[in-house]
């Protein structure tokens, strides 16, 4: 027995060893929405790009939606706000300018 073997033997019968592979949620077919708290198919949900490959965002696609609609007003909000402050800021009086006066 190679000692490469006995590491691995060792690890498999190791209390840290996994028991199966970690599962992921492409083997689910549904799953619970933590916005409407319905229990939608999987095709309901956006894939996450950032994750494991077969991951899906916890919310399903009209909830998703509707998050990023909100955050969208947020963000135009926002961008008003600071087009009226910057507005405000160059319609206020401009800062006066003398030269100072000469000395006799
Ligand atoms: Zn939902």
């Amino acid at each position: 027995m190679s000692v490469w073997s006995q590491i691995v033997a060792n690890y498999a019968t190791s209390p840290k060893a996994p028991k199966s592979p970690p599962r992921t949620q492409r083997e689910l077919t549904e799953k619970k929405c933590t916005g409407c708290g319905v229990v939608k198919p999987i095709a309901e949900f956006y894939a996450r790009v950032d994750h494991a490959p077969g991951l899906t965002i916890s919310k399903c696609k009209p909830c998703y939606n509707a998050v990023q609609q909100r955050r969208r007003e947020q963000m135009k909000k926002g961008a008003k706000n600071w087009v009226d402050r910057v507005i405000a800021r160059n319609n206020a009086a401009p800062a006066k300018f003398e030269w100072p006066a000469d000395e006799a």
